[in-house]
């Protein structure tokens, strides 16, 4: 979505605002298509002593799936993008530098790779989810499980000394 800045490009004070929603459905990420729902975004460019300085936000809900207990759930999802936009490049130490095209910016395109960078790498369902037992599978967040528990080798240890103990008493 191309965004015409050119009437507040001269003029300091004077901003614009802009609000549209992104369709990111096509948006892969480990296999999966999570931004199922419309990205809403919203923001601004405003001409600051003659900078313009673009924000943005961009918020959905997503179809999560728990990297631990595979279960599926609604996550919330917002970020913030901000770039200042130039005509051309001043200095090439400053990579928050986004071109202007004719006196447009393609908000779309900003917002999409914005949502993409900002994509979580790590889902849980909750900070402290237990997550899938290793040996029957069964979900540690709905109680413990009927398996053992493996046993640490040090109590292993332990647990002969006092077996043997027991048979000199005998
Ligand atoms: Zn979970
Ligand atoms: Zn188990």
């Amino acid at each position: 979505m191309l965004f015409d800045v050119r009437s507040i490009l001269q003029t300091p004070g004077k901003a614009l605002e802009f609000r549209f929603s992104l369709d990111l459905s096509d948006v892969e990420l480990y296999g999966r298509y999570p931004v199922s729902r419309p990205v809403d975004v919203e923001g601004g460019v405003r001409n600051t002593a003659g900078i313009l300085e673009l924000e943005l936000t961009a918020h959905s809900t997503l179809d999560a799936v728990c990297d631990r207990c595979g279960k599926s759930f609604l996550q919330d999802k917002e970020i913030e993008y901000q770039c200042v936009l130039a005509e051309e490049v001043q200095s090439d130490e400053n990579d928050d530098i986004v071109l202007l095209e004719n006196g447009h910016v393609d908000v779309g395109d900003l917002a999409r790779t914005a949502w993409i960078l900002g994509m979580d790498t790590k889902t849980l369902c909750s900070e402290d989810c237990k997550g899938l037992c290793p040996t029957c599978g069964a979900d540690l967040n709905l109680g413990p499980c009927k398996c053992r528990k493996p046993v640490d080798p040090r109590m292993a240890v332990l647990a002969k000394l006092l077996e043997k103990s027991g048979e000199e008493e005998q």
